[in-house]
């Protein structure tokens, strides 16, 4: 093992003891310099999250290191200017994808923008269509149509894709000052440079902008003085008919410890959502696929991915490029047979049951909670009523019993379990809201 995949393993590991706003803004950041014998190095871009991670998050660390290979004992940290580029800005190609031409992408550091993502590449159909006029409208007419513009939706359904042809389009223009921005690397830039007292400079540069894009913004939850300073720069921006774009896994009510004026401002202008594709739309875009990528395949085969692969376009895509692999190696034609061995494991995955602690753990991170308060005693409503849900789908999903779901919640009484499955069972026949939230823990659940 090298030091770069015991990272990777120690990051799955900690991944789940850390909030997911906080495994983004600090984890994804840091890279492990060193490895010898005992010994961990590990680099961080700033002074700031240097001491976060050491102050913070040594234990957990250390216990996840240690889980990897049990002769690490010690740890040191570095502030290292050799980090990593923004692993973001290039999707991993998995090794089977080579044989594929792709042409070689760009990103632009004026920007932040990825030439990749364009609206020629950009496949509409019924799941997508809202979203995509929307997005056409603020091309036109930028900070006048919808402003700000908020897309919501679960993962790999082309929020970052089409948030990024908006902005690449746009961009065509000379005088247009865009930038492109996750909300992680925000949020770390707002925290460093507050500690590094240069926040002021770092709003300027924010405010002269006429376009803003903030992918992810979810991430920004709990995190009050990110969000205290991006309210100013939201207003100033808006003040001057700049162009503020947003996306969200969830709608703005649903982000946990959002402050109530940020939120009011993302629903000020539209929002709208992309749901997951049905069967027409999965079909449509594997025959896009194909066509783009000069491809022959068995119409059965197609039909098979369609049939199987519904969670979202990025699935759809990786398992068309396994079989295009697949036909490029052997340099035939599958056909239904063959195309069904190539993908059995990813269709496996489709159908896979979750674990009780995947449930737990995936609502906790959804709502942004630690595991630890999901399962505590508090009533809290911001913490009983995702505690709720979690009970509701241990019941509904893996049919456990009401007695061993209050055991999985520190002994609660089986008829707070009734309760809660009975009124989220009723919340979801009432509230489409609810319907979209749920869906999207389960594909936390089942498709990642
Ligand atoms: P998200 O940001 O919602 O998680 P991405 O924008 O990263 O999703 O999309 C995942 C992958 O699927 C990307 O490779 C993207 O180019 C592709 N993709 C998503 N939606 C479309 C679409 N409508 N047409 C073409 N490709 C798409
Ligand atoms: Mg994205």
């Amino acid at each position: 093992m090298n030091k770069e995949e015991l990272w990777q393993a120690a990051l799955a590991r900690l991944q789940f003891n850390v909030s997911r706003a906080n495994f983004a803004a600090w984890f994804k950041e840091a890279v492990i310099l060193d490895w010898q014998d005992d010994l961990v190095s590990i680099g961080t871009p700033n002074s700031f999250s240097k001491e976060w991670l050491e102050k913070k998050h040594h234990q957990d660390i250390l216990k996840a290191l240690n889980e990897v290979c049990s002769e690490i004992k010690k740890i040191k940290y570095v502030v290292s200017k050799q980090q990593k580029t923004n692993i973001e800005s290039r999707p991993p190609v998995a090794p089977e994808t080579k044989q594929i031409q792709f042409e070689e992408f760009q990103l632009n550091p004026r920007t932040g923008l990825n030439n990749r993502y364009t609206f020629k590449d950009f496949i509409v159909a019924s799941f997508n269509e809202m979203a995509f006029a929307a997005a056409e409208a603020v091309v036109q007419e930028p900070g006048r149509a919808y402003n700000p513009l908020f897309i919501y939706g679960g993962v790999g359904l082309g929020k970052t894709h089409l948030l990024q042809a908006i902005g690449n389009k746009l961009d065509e223009e000379d005088e247009i000052k865009i930038k492109y921005i996750s909300a992680d690397k925000l949020v770390s830039q707002i925290v460093s440079s507050i500690y590094e007292r240069s926040i002021e400079s770092l709003k300027k540069e924010f405010q002269r902008l006429d376009v803003l894009i903030v992918d992810d913004i979810q991430f920004v939850a709990g995190k009050e003085k990110t969000q205290e300073e991006f309210f100013h720069v939201f207003n100033a921006l808006y003040e001057k008919n700049s162009q503020i774009i947003l996306s969200s896994d969830r709608l703005p009510s649903a982000i946990p410890a959002l402050e109530k004026r940020l939120r009011s401002r993302f629903e000020g202008g539209m929002v709208v959502d992309i749901s997951r594709p049905d069967y027409e739309s999965r079909r449509a875009i594997l025959e896009t696929k194909i066509k783009e990528w000069k491809a022959d395949v068995d119409p059965e085969a197609l039909d098979y991915i369609a049939t199987n692969i519904q969670n979202n376009v990025r699935e759809l895509e990786g398992a068309l490029r396994r079989l295009i692999a697949h036909q490029n190696m052997k340099k035939k034609k599958l056909n239904l047979e063959s195309a069904r061995k190539v993908l059995r494991d990813l269709t496996r995955t489709q159908t896979k049951t979750a674990s009780p602690q995947k449930i737990i753990s995936s609502v906790a991170a959804f709502y942004d909670l630690d595991l630890k308060e999901l399962t505590s005693e508090t009533r809290k409503k911001d913490i009983a009523f995702p505690r709720q849900i979690a009970m509701y789908l241990l019941r509904k999903d893996l049919k456990k019993s009401y007695l061993s779901i209050g055991n999985l919640f520190g002994g609660r009484d089986h008829t707070t379990v009734i309760y809660a499955c009975n009124k989220i069972e009723e919340e979801v026949s009432k509230d489409g809201r609810l319907t979209d939230e749920i869906s999207m823990i389960r594909q936390r659940i089942y498709g990642e």
